[in-house]
């Protein structure tokens, strides 16, 4: 990012106060982030990433950007001395990833690292050790121009860090999550990374954003994206590639923000993109996409945040607005005509004249959210329906199936609707986190599905729960697995192509909905991939069995994981009041 390189400097007393203070390695992945970003500054066109153990046995990065000379390789690892701040203004018009010049130095003094650099123009490369920070006599070394950096045995001297690690899986999903959000922000520097060995991602150097995209977020986001045509506002460039309405995640994790090159994360930003696809998803659906914000580095103060994750913009409301109308702009041009006759169609702008056609009801609502418009319009009891409990169950009688997805029952006098998706995904739910394996339905012949290096990892990190969700897969190579087994239940058989969705919604942490732990929200995402859908004809047999099951389930739930009533009850006499039979 420098037009060209500047010697490293100690910062002044001065400077070094204005300087965002605070922790910048939490784990491998801050490791990653940091020596990209310098890789970055220092100009590199291609960058490899290689960790073993999640990274926390060892991470390796190397670039081939315009390397350290001999002389200030010392320096380079020394706290706040840095060649990118200059002058006492420079914190004022940051043009670099790093400026604090001290990444190098904290990552050191937690780890072994080790640092090879061949300056352009200069024969062979210098090597330095350290170990905790005790750095050891400079070596020769052979490397083309460019400079690794070698991080090995994260937190040996700081056990109390070092418990605070995830397991390795979870390290090196975090690891990908770094990779690809620096490369979404700046994909014309090409990234690798390989783990373990194995290579995880090959994202090639690109000049056009949306063919970045879909290297990271997949065959199904390139289907169905958008172009951000690029703006420009009066004080603002802003550029992005969106994911069009039907392919959304479950949180704000597939949202690729950065200014000026950075990855940033911002509620504000998230919630401008997000009020654009406002009547187009459910309320608890986020947008997918990249969004590239490019501005005058005086108007943006990188330094509030010890990561450098956080930014604060002069006149932040306008460039909002930007934005926001940007991403609609593209959503309107994107249009209808494109969208397929799915029923999430429902939320689409192909349903224009109903406000809020019914979203609430058919989507998972807020946590704490219990009553649907439906519902209270029906004027049904302000707690939530208990039809479930003792003494519904022996005369229930099951009466018919509207819209193929709402049963029509009686119990006793009483008139009851139940919604047969939240039901049987209360079923499973409950037999998931009770340990208990759900049917499986054996393929004829296997379905191959290409995953995402995100996605894959998310199936090494939970695949007992898929084995007793009833996947069965196996890895072929290449990103390709076949899929030989899927969840059968009560009648449905899930689609292979199902896997994809539901890993991705399990690396972004399961359903956000639910307000319980990590492994029920996981479990619910399970339980909802497999669960019995709107739409899907079930034989009345059928019913009967999930019915009793869900009676039998301990604590009558009258909701599903989600927190969505499972049934709705119509009392005989508010039926009564209804006809005008009050009173006779
Ligand atoms: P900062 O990036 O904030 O300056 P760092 O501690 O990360 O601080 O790096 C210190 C200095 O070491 C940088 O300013 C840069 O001059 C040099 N440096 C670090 N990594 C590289 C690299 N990959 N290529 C070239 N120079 C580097
Ligand atoms: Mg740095």
């Amino acid at each position: 990012m420098t037009a060209s390189r500047r010697p490293i400097r100690r910062l002044d007393a001065g400077t070094v106060e204005r300087i965002a203070a605070g922790e910048v390695v939490e784990r491998p992945a801050s490791v990653v982030k940091e020596l990209l970003e310098n890789a970055i500054d220092a100009e590199a066109s291609h960058i490899v990433v290689r960790i073993d153990g999640g990274g926390i046995e060892r991470i390796e990065v190397a670039d081939d950007g315009v390397g350290i000379p001999p002389a200030e390789l010392a320096l380079a690892l020394e706290r706040h001395a840095t060649s990118k701040l200059e002058g006492p203004d420079g914190l004022d018009a940051i043009r670099t990833l790093g400026f604090r010049g001290e990444a190098l130095a904290a990552v050191a003094s937690v780890s072994h690292l080790r640092l090879v650099s061949r300056a352009r123009g200069e024969e062979a490369a210098t090597g330095l050790e350290s170990i905790g920070g005790v750095v050891g006599e400079p070596f020769l070394s052979a490397r083309a121009p460019g400079t690794t950096v070698t991080v090995a045995r994260l937190f040996f001297n700081t056990p109390a860090r070092r418990k605070f690690l995830r397991p390795p899986a979870r390290e090196q999903l975090e690891v990908v999550d770094t990779v690809e959000r620096s490369y979404l922000a700046l994909p014309r520097v090409g990234l690798e990374l390989s783990a373990n060995g194995s290579e995880l991602l090959r994202l090639p150097a690109s000049a056009d954003l949306g063919e970045a995209a879909a290297h990271v977020l997949g065959p199904e986001f390139a289907a169905a994206s958008i172009e951000v045509h690029q703006v420009e506002g009066p004080r603002v460039r802003v550029e992005g590639c969106f994911a069009r309405p039907e392919v959304s995640r479950g949180s704000a994790r597939g949202l690729y923000l950065s200014v000026n090159g950075r990855p940033i994360v911002s509620r504000p930003f998230a919630q401008s993109v997000r009020v654009a696809y406002a009547d187009r998803l459910p309320r608890t659906r986020f947008p997918v996409g990249v969004l590239h914000l490019e501005l005058d580095p005086s108007k943006v103060d990188v330094n509030v945040h010890p990561t450098k994750r956080e930014v604060r913009f002069e006149r932040e409301a306008e460039l909002l607005e930007v934005t926001r109308r940007a991403v609609r702009a593209a959503l309107e041009g994107g249009g209808p005509a494109n969208l397929p006759s799915a029923p999430r169609d429902r939320f689409s702008a192909t349903a224009p004249a109903l406000e809020r056609p019914l979203p609430e009801f058919l989507a998972p609502p807020a946590p704490g959210h219990h009553t649907s418009p439906l519902q209270s319009r029906l004027d049904a009891p302000s707690t939530p329906p208990k039809v479930l409990g003792a003494g519904a169950g022996p005369e229930l009688a099951l009466l018919g199936v509207v819209g193929r997805l709402y049963w029509l029952a009686e119990s006793g006098e009483d008139l009851l609707l139940l919604d047969q998706h939240a039901a049987s995904e209360r079923l499973l739910f409950a037999q998931l986190l009770g340990g208990t394996a759900l049917a499986q339905q054996r393929l004829v012949s296997p379905v191959s599905v290409r995953l995402t290096p995100r996605e894959a990892g998310a199936l090494s990190e939970h695949s007992s729960l898929f084995r007793s969700a009833g996947f069965e897969v196996e890895e072929v190579g290449g990103g390709t697995w076949w899929v030989r087994g899927v969840p059968s239940y009560r009648g449905r058989i899930a689609p292979a192509e199902e896997l994809p969705r539901l890993l991705a919604e399990l690396a972004d942490g399961g359903r956000p909905a639910v307000p319980d732990g990590l492994a029920e929200r996981r479990a619910a995402s399970v339980a909802c991939h497999a669960a019995v859908r709107a739409g899907d004809r079930i034989e009345p047999e059928e019913m009967r069995r999930i019915l009793d099951a869900v009676y039998r389930l301990p604590g009558a739930p009258s909701t599903c994981p989600h927190g969505r009533p499972i049934a709705l009850r119509l009392p005989r006499s508010r039926l009564d009041r209804w006809f005008g039979r009050s009173g006779i």
